[in-house]
């Protein structure tokens, strides 16, 4: 089959841990990897952001990524994209004119809404990975939310023409459903993790006798690390580390990172909390062994890769029960699931974790194999292949007859 993968914003050739990168460009890039060893052609269509980057740069793994001029050749953030599209829709569908492909994975909407015009000359059916949907975005953030204000209508239209909607999750489903997506046209295909990259053996990061808890994500106030800052009041002789990008880049100047020294200073916990800015994704490894247990107690998560991560290096993971959080971490089994953010019950869900080696062991090795089993990037294709097999047979029929 050949794939054409869009993702107008996140580049898989990008590291994720910066400002602006993070999951998303990792499962763009890591099931891109999957469907070329399952024995397809998968080529990425991604914005040139770089004036001195290659048109098209051929991986490693074996699927090729065609940079396309949509505005400025600089980075811009996502949500400033929009006007862009247009150019961006036109060179694919020229594109696909002399490069013919059988099917588009659009990943986010503003992706979806360039690939889904360029499609249409061509009669190439869409399927879409919104990564997070503007309803739930606006919920949550309320006014402060920064999405174009046109989003929740495009992914509306943008749901309801595409050939096939991959929900990251069941609550995403269910938000899809609320949309008016009808069901049979939606399916859970989550994200993945790479089992290799991420085992209980190899190094871990150097620590302290303290107990150490370890969050990791962008500094987004939706991402909720105040929670784990507040909660360790309640917790003696354990530290938090928290990984990640911030959004001016400038780790001691950003707001959210201020913002949370402030509030360990106010709680007296400020010399057990360090913010360590961006870890490379190869170095992800070793900070979550050095966890005894990992927090993620973002306010909404449409997937999130951290806890997947965190749990093939048999971590427990404690998490805020919403978005994709639910389906992969199992209550009582693999880790907790905390029903409001409050820091109290985070306390209290770490707590009998802390005290007890046998049971981090215990959830940890649970966690392990659910995750390595369970959401390995090939079993993950597998899943994604499935969905582009019911949307258009006669395109697996003609690639496997050519094998
Ligand atoms: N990440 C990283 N270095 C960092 C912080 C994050 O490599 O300093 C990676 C992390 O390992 C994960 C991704 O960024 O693969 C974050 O993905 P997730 O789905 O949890 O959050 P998102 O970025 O999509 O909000």
């Amino acid at each position: 089959m050949k794939i054409a993968m869009v993702s107008a914003h996140a580049s898989p050739l990008v590291e994720p841990g910066g400002s602006a990168t993070g999951g998303r460009n990792v499962h763009v890039a890591a099931l891109s990897a999957a469907l070329v060893r399952a024995g397809h052609q998968v080529t990425v269509y991604t914005r040139r952001d770089d004036p001195h980057i290659r048109t098209e740069v051929a991986t490693r793994e074996g699927y090729l990524v065609v940079h396309v001029p949509a505005g400025p050749a600089a980075p811009l953030p996502r949500d400033q994209i929009l006007p862009h599209l247009g150019e961006f829709g036109t060179f694919l569908q020229r594109h696909w004119s002399m490069h013919p492909a059988d099917l588009v994975h659009a990943h986010y909407w503003m992706s979806a809404l360039a690939a889904e015009l360029a499609a249409r000359a061509h009669r190439l059916p869409v399927l879409v990975s919104f990564h997070g949907l503007g309803t739930v975005a606006r919920r949550h953030h309320g006014l402060a939310d920064t999405s174009p204000r046109s989003r929740i209508r495009f992914e509306r239209l943008i749901a309801l023409r595409a050939a096939h909607v991959l929900a990251a999750s069941s609550d995403e489903a269910a938000e899809l459903a609320r949309m008016g997506v009808p069901r049979f046209r939606t399916s859970v295909v989550p994200g993945g993790v790479d089992p290799v990259a991420f085992a209980p053996t190899g190094g871990a990061a150097a620590r302290g006798a303290r107990y150490r808890l370890v969050s990791v994500g962008r500094l987004l106030r939706r991402k909720g690390f105040d929670v784990g800052v507040r909660a360790l009041a309640e917790l003696p002789d354990t530290e938090l580390v928290i990984a990640g990008g911030a959004v001016g880049d400038d780790i001691d100047d950003d707001g959210e990172g201020r913002r949370l020294r402030r509030i360990a200073g106010e709680h007296g916990v400020a010399d057990r909390f360090r913010i360590l800015g961006p870890v490379s994704h190869v170095g992800m490894a070793r900070l979550y062994r050095s966890a005894d247990v990992v927090l993620c107690t973002p306010w909404f998560e449409p997937f999130g890769l951290v806890p997947l991560e965190a749990m093939a290096c048999r971590r427990p993971v404690v998490a805020t029960a919403v978005g994709g959080l639910r389906d992969t971490v199992v209550d009582g089994v693999t880790g907790r699931l905390v029903y409001t953010p409050d820091p109290h019950e985070v306390a209290r869900a770490v707590r009998p974790l802390l005290a007890d080696a046998t049971l981090r062991e215990t959830w940890g090795a649970a966690a392990d194999d659910r995750a390595r089993d369970g959401y390995n990037w090939d079993k993950v294709a597998a899943a994604t292949l499935h969905a582009y097999r019911r949307i258009a047979p006669q395109c697996d029929a003609a690639a496997l007859s050519t094998r």
